[in-house]
């Protein structure tokens, strides 16, 4: 297969490529560099079956000749106002990425008859009412909100791309990737894992937005990765299929945690003022349809993977401050 891939330098799109190149497909790779990192991609830069483009998305794009699949994982994805990274810092960016971005791989994916993957969001759901969410839920988003750039912008793309289906009969995936972590992630991301991981590295005190009792499900990179494989060559029907880890923990036990496996004598700092309106109170995946059209579900414990990928943030941390 050759595969057309946005966002190929962030922390999914380079775990993508990685698994895109193992099974002995050839990737394009698209990425403007907005929030993704040119180490991700460093050790592919040599491979004769990968090739970076460096182009904006929401720009009009180059043709790259024929491909059998387009998948579209460009996108800013922290909601954190505190990292230059977060969607809040880059709102036009992140509508445009997901809207015309979106649109400009459907026409390519339309163009050479290929399959179309959108990188779509547990964030369709809004703070949700219902609990777990299952794909038929239709969420509970506030449009006006401080998340909408991102949660609208991402309920457009998986409009756009039923349109596409329906009006063209093109090939379409959905996933719904819930809370996922791993290595080559941003230090400076944002994002609760990140950023308790690096404060914990530096003995400093978890920062928890709220009291702490907000939950999220956290997913293993790597299991995530082989659920994607899985729906980009499945035989399947076009709807949205949730992506995810089902144990649910609290934001308090999550910090409790890393400070535990790392021994950090930082403690916790609880900043109320950070909790914004619309935070999700609680997020859990139903992934009954995963588990049924891809035979798929979690494998790895969240201690096991906070290990792995506290393993690659000592590394990188000491490479930018070795003493
Ligand atoms: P990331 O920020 O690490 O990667 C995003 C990549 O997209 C970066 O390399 C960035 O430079 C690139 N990009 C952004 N705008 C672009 C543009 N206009 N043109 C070209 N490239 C552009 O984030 P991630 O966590 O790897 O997320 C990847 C995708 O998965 C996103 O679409 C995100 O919404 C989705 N997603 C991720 C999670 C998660 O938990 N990691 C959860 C839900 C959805
Ligand atoms: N959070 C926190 N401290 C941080 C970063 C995030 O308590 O330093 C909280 C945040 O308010 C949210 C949860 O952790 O309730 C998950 O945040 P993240 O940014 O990882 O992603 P989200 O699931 O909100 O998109």
């Amino acid at each position: 297969m050759r595969v057309l891939l946005t966002g190929a330098a962030g922390f999914l799109g380079s775990h993508l490529v990685d698994r895109l190149l193992a099974d002995g497909h050839h990737v394009v790779g698209m990425d403007n560099f907005l929030t993704g990192q040119r180490a991700n991609l460093a050790h592919v830069a040599h491979e004769p079956r990968f090739t970076l483009v460096e182009h904006d998305v929401a720009q009009p794009w180059p043709d790259l000749g024929p491909v059998d699949a387009v998948l579209h994982f460009a996108s800013p994805a922290s909601p954190n106002a505190a990292s230059p990274y977060g969607y809040p810092n880059l709102p036009i960016e992140t509508m445009l990425t997901n809207s015309q971005g979106t649109y400009y791989g459907l026409e390519y994916a339309r163009r050479y008859a290929a399959r179309f993957l959108l990188a779509s969001t547990s964030e369709v759901y809004g703070d949700p009412q219902v609990h777990p969410q299952p794909e038929t839920y239709w969420g509970y988003v506030n449009p006006v909100g401080p998340r909408a750039v991102y949660d609208e912008a991402k309920r457009y793309a998986e409009a756009m791309t039923m349109a596409y289906h329906r009006h063209y009969g093109l090939d379409v995936r959905i996933v719904r990737i819930f809370n996922t972590y791993g290595p080559r992630m941003r230090l400076d991301d944002g994002r609760v894992i990140p950023n308790f991981i690096v404060q914990a590295l530096r003995h400093q005190p978890l920062t928890i937005y709220g009291d702490g009792s907000q939950t999220r499900s956290f997913c293993y990179v790597d299991d995530l990765i082989e659920g994607i494989v899985r729906l980009l060559h499945v035989d399947a029907a076009p709807f949205p299929v949730n992506l995810g880890n089902p144990d649910e923990y609290t934001i308090l036990e999550l910090a409790q945690t890393i400070n535990r496996l790392l021994q950090n004598p930082g403690g916790l700092r609880f900043e109320p003022e950070r909790y914004l309106e619309g935070d999700p109170k609680r997020r859990r995946p139903d992934i009954q349809r995963a588990k049924t059209l891809l035979g798929w579900w979690p494998k790895v414990p969240l201690e096991e993977g906070l290990r792995r990928t506290i393993e690659d943030f000592r590394h990188r941390l000491h490479a930018q401050s070795p003493d």
